[in-house]
This record gives structure tokens, sequence and C-alpha cells, in this order.
């Protein structure tokens, strides 16, 4: 079945330039160039909580935090500790915002924040902005959510859950429930491929039905457009494109196929028509290491799997 929903709910935006989506309810979400994070705005009676934000695409969040509101960022929330996912915190500290992730989120950042070749990897990708990272401890979270937590703003409850290692160790959901919007990080992409480099596919899977379980209209993947109304039909669909995506590539395996010929065996397949085609080959790679793994067997000799299944 071709993938068309999305296509339907651009709200306007174009995919190559990005640009801000007004999601309704107060809530917005930046959605960055040619498929980069998107970046989440929320509205409320004591300011404004950021869930997420990429430096390399600074001048486009910020000018969104300005023309929707003109109070400061109160809470900026990490979903997980990937670049393109909280390399602003600094600036958003600076303003007085308590920076949130979960526990496993902040001392990964933390320990990255202490690697030199880390920091200057975040400087290289925005070098105008480079001089404004001075001391990297900056960008690591004030708090860590173990499990779970609640905050209560304006008279309005917001939900922060950590259901263990999906795509990565720290994966933080926000779940805003009162305005039916579920913030998912990259445990979701809608229409686009992803990097799979830390994900654990089988958890990944799992987590992915507690999410659909969520009630919620809309849902806030970590790339690809926002979708409205159909929330629990794009955790549906990722679902179904790791569980396809899994059993093929476990096939492959089987047949000692070489993780370099994997993503030309696939050409064609049910989701081959999704965005960022170009890291398709990464995303089919980081599958196979991690099937492979599970399988407990070397990478260098496939035909091994074979023989021993
Ligand atoms: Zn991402």
């Amino acid at each position: 079945m071709a993938f068309t929903w999305h296509e339907e709910a651009k709200m306007g935006i174009d995919f190559e330039k990005g640009g801000v989506a007004d999601v309704g309810d107060g809530v917005f979400v930046y959605v960055g160039p040619d498929g980069d994070s998107n970046n989440g705005i929320v509205l409320t009676g004591e300011g404004t909580i950021s869930i997420d934000s990429f430096v390399r695409n600074y001048a486009g969040l910020t000018a969104a935090l300005e023309r929707v509101s003109d109070r400061p960022v109160r809470f900026a929330i990490n979903t997980h500790d990937d670049a393109d996912h909280f390399s602003m915190n600094h600036f958003f500290r600076r303003q007085g915002a308590v920076i949130m992730a979960s526990e496993a989120c902040r001392s990964r950042i933390e320990t990255k924040m202490r690697m030199p070749s880390w920091v200057e990897d975040l400087r290289r990708r925005n070098p105008a902005l480079a001089h404004e990272l001075t001391s990297p401890e900056e960008l690591v979270p004030h708090v860590g959510v173990a499990d779970r937590a609640t905050l209560k703003i304006a008279g309005e409850r917001i939900e922060l859950l950590h259901f263990g290692h999906g795509h990565c160790p720290g994966d933080l959901v926000v779940n805003v429930p009162e305005r039916g919007v579920l913030f998912a990080g990259d445990l979701l992409f809608a229409g686009v491929h992803g990097r799979l480099k830390t994900a654990d596919i089988d958890s990944l899977i799992a987590m992915l039905e507690r999410l659909a379980g969520i009630p919620c209209q809309t849902v806030i993947p970590g790339h690809g457009m926002p979708v409205k109304g159909v929330g629990k039909q794009a955790i549906d669909i990722y679902r179904d494109y790791l569980v396809v995506l899994r059993a093929r590539i476990t096939e492959l395996i089987g047949n000692g196929v070489t993780p370099d010929r994997i993503a030309a065996e696939l050409e064609g397949w049910k989701y081959g028509n999704w965005g960022r085609a170009e890291l398709f080959p990464v995303c089919a790679e980081h599958v196979y290491k991690d099937v492979a793994w599970h399988m407990r067997f070397s990478l260098d000799n496939p035909a091994q799997i074979m023989t021993r299944a």
C-alpha cells in the first residue's frame, strides 16, 4: 500500500526549506529543512516549553519562537542525546530555562560534553555560533527523569515518559494529554527514513506498541511532517516499517547477503518511497548489524547463520 497520508498533510511546508507548522491549541512545530529534526513549541499561561533543538537551525527555531510568543522558554526538553535534538540547550539555559531529559540522556550528554571531539563537532554544526559554545557543561540538562515525571504548568499536566532503550538509550516522549498531542522524538519517523545507529530494534518495536496505546490526536515525529488527527496510524505505520524491515533483513542474512548489498536487495520494498532516500542504505546497515548482533554470530561470516539456523 502506498504511503500517501503524509503527502496530504504537509501543512503548507516545503520539505526542503522547512517551516513552522501550527498544529493547533497553542502547539507549533519548527520542521527542519530537508527532514532535519522537528522542534516543538508548546505555549502555556506560564511561558513556553521547547522540545528539542538543533543549533544548525538556530535561526529558524529562534524566529519561530519569537513569532508565536513574546514569553521566554521556561522548560527545554530533550527527547534524546543526538546533536539534532539538544544542541541549543546553552541558549535556553541562558534565558533561565530548566533543561530536562531522561536521566540516561542527561548523563550521556554530560559524557559527550567532556569529549573535545564531540564539542568540536557541535561547533562545526553552526560555525557562526561556535563562539557561543564556551562552556560545554551549559548543554548538560539540569534534570534527569528516571522513568516518568509530571510537569504541572498553568494548571495543565504534561507527562515526560522514558520507556527504556528504543531509538537510543535515553529516549523520552512528551505527552500533552489535555491537547491530545504526543512528541515522540526519534522513536518515530513519519514518511522519511532515519538513522538507527544506536537503536535496539526489538525493543523499539515493542515501545511503539506502548506509544500507540497513549490516546492522542496528533503525533510529532522526530523527523518528517507532524501528523494531525491520525497520530496512532503514524505510529502503527512506523512499527510496520520496522517489522517488515527486520523480517526482510533476517531473511537476507540467512541467504548470506553481505551488509554492502542489503540496500540494493531491498530496492522497491514496501516503504521504499519514503523521503530522505539517501539515508536508507545506512539505516538498513544499522538494522542489519542489530539483527546480526541478536543472532550472536559474526558479521564476517553470514553463511554461519544459515547453517546454524
Ligand atoms: Zn534526530
